[in-house]
C-alpha cells in the first residue's frame, strides 16, 4: 500500500476519473486487500475528498447517517455492491469480453433508476443535471454510477487499464498519446517494478 494512502487514510487518487478511483478504493484490487471504505462514514469521507457532494449535500447526508444509522448501512452495503459490480464490468471491459449476465442485469437496474432520480436542466448556455433531494444517503453512489454509465458508454472505456504493478489491480484512464500507460503511479507500482528488475538484474549478474 506503500505510495497509495494521502491524509487521513484515503488512498490516492490515481484513476483520473471518479468512478475509477471509487473502485480503487480497495488495495490490492485483486486479491482484495483493505478496504478503504469500512462504513458509510468512510464512503462520506471519501465523496468529500473526491468533491462528489457539495458542502451542502454533504452536511445533508451526514445529518442523515446519524438520524437512521439503519439506512446509512443499507447505503453503505449498495454501494459496496455497486463498487464490486462496476471493478468486475470495468474489467472485463479491459479484457474485451463481455461482462456476466448478473452483472449486465444489476447495472441496467441501476441506470434504470438513476434515470428516475435526475432531472436536465439548462443554465443559460451550459445544461446540468439537477438531482433529487429526498435521499441524500444514496445521492454519492447515484453521481458516480452517472460517471461509470458515461465512461461505459463512451470512448473512453477504451482507454482503461489495469495497472501492471504486483499487487496492485488498480485501474486507471490512460490519457498518453501513445496508450504507454502502465502504472497506476510512477512514484509507486512503477518504482517498485524499476527497483525489482535492477534488483533481479544484479542478482543475475553475480
Ligand atoms: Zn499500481
Amino acid at each position: 500500500m506503500m505510495g497509495k494512502i494521502v491524509a487521513d487514510a484515503l488512498p490516492a487518487f490515481l484513476g483520473g476519473r471518479l468512478c475509477l478511483d471509487f473502485v480503487n478504493t480497495v488495495d490490492p484490487r485483486e486479491p482484495a486487500g483493505h478496504d478503504f471504505l469500512p462504513a458509510y462514514a468512510n464512503l462520506l469521507t471519501w465523496a468529500a475528498a473526491a468533491r462528489v457532494l457539495d458542502q451542502r449535500r454533504m452536511r445533508r447526508a451526514t445529518a442523515a447517517r446519524r438520524a437512521t444509522p439503519d439506512e446509512a448501512a443499507k447505503a453503505h452495503a449498495e454501494a459496496i455492491e455497486l463498487r464490486e459490480t462496476l471493478y468486475r464490468v470495468l474489467r472485463a471491459a479491459v479484457a474485451r469480453r463481455p461482462p456476466s449476465r448478473q452483472d449486465s442485469e444489476t447495472l441496467a437496474a441501476g441506470a434504470a433508476h438513476l434515470q428516475t432520480r435526475r432531472r436536465i436542466r439548462s443554465t443559460g448556455v451550459h445544461w446540468r443535471w439537477d438531482w433529487a433531494e429526498d435521499d441524500p444517503l444514496r445521492l454519492p453512489c447515484l453521481i458516480i454510477l452517472a460517471d461509470a454509465l458515461d465512461l461505459l458508454t463512451g470512448e473512453e472505456v477504451n482507454r482503461v487499464g489495469v495497472c501492471a504493478g504486483q499487487a496492485c489491480g488498480w485501474l486507471f484512464a490512460d490519457a498518453t498519446k501513445n496508450h504507454s500507460r502502465r502504472w497506476c503511479s510512477m512514484a509507486g507500482c512503477g518504482n517498485r517494478a524499476k527497483t525489482r528488475r535492477h534488483y533481479q538484474r544484479q542478482r543475475h549478474s553475480r
